[in-house]
């Protein structure tokens, strides 16, 4: 019984479901028994969430497990290592202490680099001397915001980044709780024309909260664009169209672009299927409709979407929808990296295959981009010179503004996945060599004459 009025095209309301839903999601969705199992397992280390819309909308069930959208939310077996699910399944006797098996768990998950580059902890901004949780101000002119009641998801992905906050890490108490110390930041700091709103995903705060976080940066003339960084149109669209407070939202963002702010929504897909819905479809019209500008990012990951074909139809997808194809990230090493690592090699031939025939109107994508320490390094391709074979990179974002745009080059690799198992190029500018090897002045550790590219922190 419920004392809420509700309009009668509110047919859904959102509800997560987690571990310990799923033998109810088996039963309706026919996952066999081994499956369920080995889910149940993995799910012991690794965050799970999905919620009926990606469950009945998004995942092709008579593909499972290979179903892209599967591999998306659902934990796999491979994902640990062999002797790690011995020890789960170990633990899953009877007679185990659960301290015990907490702290096995945690065993684990210490061994699957649960904060990979700090990213909390780095770049955190200080005004009198005191540190403004939930910033992080790392480019010149934008500063990202995490909003602490926007810390978790409709759905989480499995090769998140973010993964061990959602397991109950430290991570949240990174997180703002207002927006008084980013306000006062940002009348201190005019240079900071961008506010990144970001999570987790911002959009699972009620409208009424999301306001009481962003309202404010409308009295702060120097901020001239507001990103809101969301997988909220793939993973809970019905945020934008159906849920009690959509139109709230949508008047709400209608509101600050009114101010002549730009409002861009960030929005993550990571395969064209999760466009493909009516209700996807409308939320991107819808928020649209309000004057904001979409642009889509996601990360190429193994099992979900490393195929040149996948990609050209998700950038023909956005475009046709009228969002702006923006990054494709190279995914970071944390988690089950070993299950979704594409070497740079590959990424940049899924890259070049999936541009390449692309309506020019699509190619405001870059990528494949590490977002790495010392910024964000695109790979613009392979070259062949009479002295070797090298990636030719290109740092697109900098700490230090003027190597923005500075091509480099370093030796080529078949298997390296990031830019620290790179060899460094000797020939490499110094300034470029040197944020490279570690921004916070770590002098370039060095290994015969192609040195090893490392970042500060590892
Ligand atoms: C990617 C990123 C930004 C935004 O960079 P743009 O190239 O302007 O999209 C800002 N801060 C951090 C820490 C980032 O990783
Ligand atoms: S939507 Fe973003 S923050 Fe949330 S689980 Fe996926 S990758 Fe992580």
């Amino acid at each position: 019984m419920s004392l809420m009025v509700r309009s009668p095209v509110e047919t859904e309301r959102f509800r997560a479901w987690g571990p310990h839903q799923l033998d109810e999601i088996a039963a309706r969705y026919g996952i066999p028994p081994d499956l369920q199992e080995s889910i149940r397992l993995v799910s012991r280390v690794l965050p799970f969430r999905v919620n009926e819309y990606v469950l009945s909308h998004l995942i092709d069930w008579s593909d499972v497990p290979d179903d892209p959208m599967f591999q998306l939310v659902f934990p796999q077996l491979e994902m640990l290592r062999e002797q790690d699910r011995r020890s789960l399944v170990r633990l899953t006797g009877t007679d185990t202490r659960r301290s015990d098996a907490r702290a096995a768990v945690r065993r684990i998950r210490e061994r699957l680099n649960p904060h990979p580059s700090g990213q909390r902890e780095y770049n955190v901004p200080s005004l009198d001397g005191e540190r403004l949780s939930g910033l992080q101000h790392k480019y010149r002119e934008t500063v990202l915001y995490f909003p602490g009641h926007g810390q978790t998801c409709h759905a989480y992905c499995t090769y998140c980044f973010r993964w061990a906050q959602f397991v109950g890490e430290p991570g949240l108490r990174f997180a703002a709780r207002g927006p008084t110390g980013l306000i006062a930041y940002l009348h201190r700091h005019p240079e900071v024309s961008d506010v990144l709103v970001t999570g987790g995903d911002p959009m699972v705060m009620s409208t009424e909260r999301l306001r009481s976080h962003l309202e404010p940066l409308l009295d702060v003339e120097t901020v001239r664009t507001i990103r809101i960084g969301t997988k909220a149109v793939a993973y809970w669209p019905q945020r934008f169209v159906t849920d009690r407070d959509a139109d709230d939202l949508l008047r709400f963002m209608e509101r600050m672009t009114a101010t002549g702010r730009q409002v861009a929504v960030m929005a993550h897909f990571s395969h064209p299927r999760e466009l493909g819905t009516g209700t996807a479809r409308r939320a991107l019209a819808r928020i649209l409709s309000t004057g904001a500008v979409v642009y889509c990012q996601a990360p190429l990951i193994a099992h979900v979407n490393d195929r040149a074909a996948t990609w050209n139809e998700l950038w023909r997808t956005e475009l046709a929808a009228g969002a702006v194809p923006y990054y494709m990230f190279v995914e970071r090493d944390t988690g089950p990296h070993g299950y979704f690592r594409v070497p740079l090699a590959r990424a940049v031939s899924v890259f070049q295959d999936a541009y390449r025939l692309l309506p020019g109107l699509a190619r405001t994508v870059r990528g494949p981009v590490m977002s790495a320490t010392p910024g964000k390094v695109v790979v613009d391709g392979v070259e062949s010179a009479p002295d070797g074979k090298f990636f030719r990179l290109r740092m697109l974002q900098a700490r230090d503004p003027s190597l923005v745009g500075r091509p480099f080059r370093a030796p080529y690799s078949p298997t390296a996945s990031w830019l620290t198992e790179l060899g460094a190029d000797p020939s490499t500018p110094a300034d470029i060599a040197a944020a490279v090897h570690g921004a916070a002045g770590a002098a370039p550790s060095r290994a015969g004459s192609a040195g090893q590219w490392r970042e500060e922190h590892r």
